[in-house]
């Protein structure tokens, strides 16, 4: 039964130049350009921890390779393969089309080949390695953060969290249906920063994608490069979604600087580089704002608008209360 779903993926995967033998085989075979690196990761995705239980099996199959995308763009590499471990509860083909319309549909946006994976019954849970390519010497690193740095993030942040929230609450004071659709889309199909990772290569210091919250990816960053970042809370970038929500400062800044899922790029750059940060901000098409500063010591401090030190909610999670 599992043949024929193999066939089914085998069927709609895109060739490249560089995949000399692709599914259906014992391995694929591989041709990496002379002189690069390859970067490598892999990130699963179960049902109900990473997506939630009603999510659609296309924007399951967007998320499960955006995840892995935006590792890659975190290092500024290229992305180039990918491998897919499925592990499915019924042999459901209907399912596994819609899966790949989300998977193989981002996938053709970023020129990337599945080819290869598994394929096993057993609950839901998605398996992906990415490989991408990076010139020797210019991955961006967590550890490479240094005194006087900026720190930056691109897009918005807190959108995803705010989704997340949403599907918990009890459904007074709902936003407008479009609203909560833009946050959803947010939560459901995150658009990893490629261009903006390859872009930012000999001008970041430092970079992470944000998955986990801000605050605790910056906080690798730190730890990683035995450094101290400080950050404004009020300056985080909001969408106009997360805007007309009109939540208090309380809330709004639990989603944004904690909240998670936003598979945004946080990156340091020195100031003298703040031209070449909006250079690569506009060769890549994303916005990119300035949210604080690195300095010699260890930690990471989170400041308000008005210069008071902001402490997260203690609970990992979000809720909304009418
Ligand atoms: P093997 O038993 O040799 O591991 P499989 O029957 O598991 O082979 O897989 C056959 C071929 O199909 C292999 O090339 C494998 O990489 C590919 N494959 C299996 N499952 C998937 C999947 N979910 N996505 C992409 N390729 C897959
Ligand atoms: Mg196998």
């Amino acid at each position: 039964m599992e043949f024929d779903l193999i066939a089914r993926i085998r069927a709609r995967a895109a060739a490249r130049a560089d995949v000399v033998l692709g599914i259906g085989d014992d391995c694929a075979l591989l041709q990496p350009p002379a002189g690069m690196q390859l970067a490598v990761t892999a990130d699963t995705l179960n049902a109900g921890v990473h997506f939630p239980q009603d999510s659609v099996p296309g924007d399951i199959g967007w998320k499960a390779l955006a995840v892995n995308l935006s590792d890659l763009a975190a290092m500024g590499a290229v992305p180039v393969w990918c491998l897919l471990s499925l592990s499915l509860p019924t042999s459901d083909e209907s399912w596994v089309d819609a899966f790949l319309d989300g998977f193989l549909g981002l996938a053709a946006m970023h020129n990337v080949a599945l080819v290869g994976g598994d394929t096993t019954r057993g609950p839901l849970s998605i398996g992906v390695t990415a490989h991408g390519l990076v010139a020797p010497g210019s991955a961006l690193r967590r550890n490479d953060a240094r005194d006087g740095d900026d720190v930056w993030v691109s897009g918005q942040l807190g959108d995803a969290a705010a989704a997340l929230a949403l599907i918990s609450a009890d459904g007074t004071n709902a936003p407008p249906a479009a609203v909560a659709a833009a946050l959803r889309a947010r939560l459901d199909r995150p658009e990893p920063r490629v261009a903006l990772g390859q872009a930012l290569a000999g001008v970041a210091n430092a970079c992470i994608d944000v998955s986990d919250g801000l605050l605790a990816d910056l906080g690798h960053v730190c730890a990683a490069s035995n450094v101290a970042a400080r950050i404004n809370v009020d300056a985080l970038p909001s969408s106009a979604a997360l805007d007309a929500l009109g939540l208090g400062a309380g809330l709004r800044r639990a989603l944004q600087a904690s909240g998670g899922d936003d598979y945004e790029l946080c990156f340091t750059a020195p100031p003298a580089r703040r031209e070449a940060v909006a250079a690569a901000a506009a060769a890549a098409d994303v916005a990119v704002t300035r949210i604080g500063s690195i300095h010699a010591s260890t930690g990471l401090q989170a400041w308000d608008a008005d210069g008071v030190e902001w402490t997260p909610p203690r609970s990992g999670y979000v809720h909304f209360s009418s």
